[in-house]
């Protein structure tokens, strides 16, 4: 299994609390209410995450006592503003363990991030025939954005297939990372699956043959330590949303020499240096990216929700996240009419299923009825569904704030699922 091994992390510290569920869910407003008079249980968190009171807290405290737009203002509450967006990068950079805040670009979420390095660093670095190796496992996010390039330069996909248990398979990536890749853009852990792709090997071939490595982190910052330098990594994006977080904000980390070479994404205030009718300069990166006025309180609440993160330790987020994952797997497994999908030894987790005879879209519905929440359909990996000849699943993800309940919970919503389809 490969777990993006935390070396030099700012994520485990001194100071971890020891890690108890109950308490973890009284840090989220939102669990304690009901759907359709059913208490919660929430088994979304693949999709966006919960958000804890400090997070909530810190967005509001935002805007209560320190709004303003950044950077151009002389006044005091710009100044702070200025500060707190600026203080959040640098969060972001230690937490990911970059060598400088200049190598955090803040973006809308993934999507945003694999987008500008896809039309600014693809546009002008790549041309007619040359390759970029994406995988089945990827989510819409690392294809989409890719096939545009496609049509504007000539650029040529390689993908790498997968097998019924969803293995990212090297033998195969080998195989397809020749002279002409320069670019392997992979997802760490897949959003469908749970499989988390082996990092260490991915970068080492690409490195051998000379490719750049963007690995779309959206579920796996969630879920391991981060560490760019260690992991060597060219590209790395993630979501706001998904690290319980606000939405709106996402991060792209690129190195720093790659940044310096890339053109601008957008236009506009904030990322130039000097504008006249004739000629314009750019500001340096990060500001070359963020055209415009950025999500300030959002990322105020990213801060928040990388501190909250943070104050875990690691070891003891994975075994509870293990622990259900091994926990939902066993009580699925007991019903011969489930059907698992992502069954790769050491998996994040999440959890993915079909119930014979049954589409998703009923099962989510009936689980709605009964108070849980699950994802159903094809989680933007269309062509993963297509690998399995399916429609769609119905995934379950689990968070910090789940529980073994929950997951019971999950089962007796399936035994209302076969009552009323048997
Ligand atoms: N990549 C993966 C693996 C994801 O799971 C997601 C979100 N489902 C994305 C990219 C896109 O993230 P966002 O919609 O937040 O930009």
């Amino acid at each position: 299994m490969n777990t993006a091994p935390a070396r030099n992390l700012d994520r485990s510290s001194a100071t971890a609390a020891p890690f108890d569920v109950e308490s973890v869910r009284a840090d989220f407003p939102i669990l304690s209410r009901t759907v359709h008079g059913k208490p919660l249980a929430f088994l979304d968190s693949g999709a966006s995450a919960q958000k804890p009171r400090a997070v909530i807290d810190a967005v509001s405290r935002c805007y209560e006592a320190e709004y303003a737009n950044i950077h151009r203002g002389v006044y005091e509450l710009s100044a702070r503003s200025t500060e707190a967006y600026e203080g959040a990068r640098a969060r972001v950079q230690r937490f990911v363990n970059a060598r400088s805040a200049n190598e955090i670009v803040f973006t809308k979420g993934a999507t945003e991030a694999i987008n500008l390095v896809a039309t600014s660093w693809g546009g002008v670095f790549l041309g007619e025939g040359d390759e970029v190796v994406l995988s089945v496992l990827e989510h819409h996010a690392n294809i989409v954005p890719w096939q545009l390039l496609r049509e504007r330069t000539g650029i040529v996909l390689k993908v790498v297939p997968t097998n019924e248990r969803g293995d990212f398979l090297v033998d195969a990536y080998e195989a397809l990372v020749g002279p002409r890749t320069r670019l392997v853009a992979l997802t760490h852990v897949s959003n469908a699956l749970g499989t988390v792709t082996p990092v260490d090997e991915i970068v080492r071939i690409a490195r051998e043959r000379g490719a750049l490595v963007l690995l779309d982190g959206a579920q796996g910052i969630v879920h391991y330590p981060v560490d760019v330098q260690a992991m060597d990594v060219d590209f790395y994006c993630f979501s706001g949303h998904k690290l319980y977080g606000p939405s709106g904000i996402g991060v792209l980390y690129g190195r720093q020499a790659l940044l310096a070479a890339m053109p601008p994404y957008q236009g506009g205030g904030d990322m130039i240096e000097r504008v006249t009718f004739e000629r314009t300069t750019f500001a340096p990166p990060p500001a070359r990216f963020e055209a415009g006025t950025p999500p300030i309180a959002a990322a105020v609440g990213l801060h928040a929700a990388i501190d909250y993160v943070a104050s875990f330790d690691p070891a003891a987020v994975a075994a509870h996240e293990n622990d259900l994952l091994t926990y939902a797997t066993e009580r699925l497994t007991a019903h011969n009419d489930i059907r698992l999908y992502g069954t790769v030894p050491g998996k994040a987790s999440i959890i993915s299923f079909t119930m014979d005879d049954v589409h998703p879209h009923d099962i989510g519905t009936i689980l709605d009825l009964a108070g849980v929440a699950v994802r159903v359909g094809h989680h933007c990996a269309q062509p993963l569904m297509d690998h399995f000849d399916i429609a769609g699943t119905v995934r379950a993800s689990f968070g910090l704030y789940n529980t073994r309940a929950d997951v019971d919970r999950l089962i007796d919503g399936l035994d209302e699922v076969r009552e009323i389809f048997g």
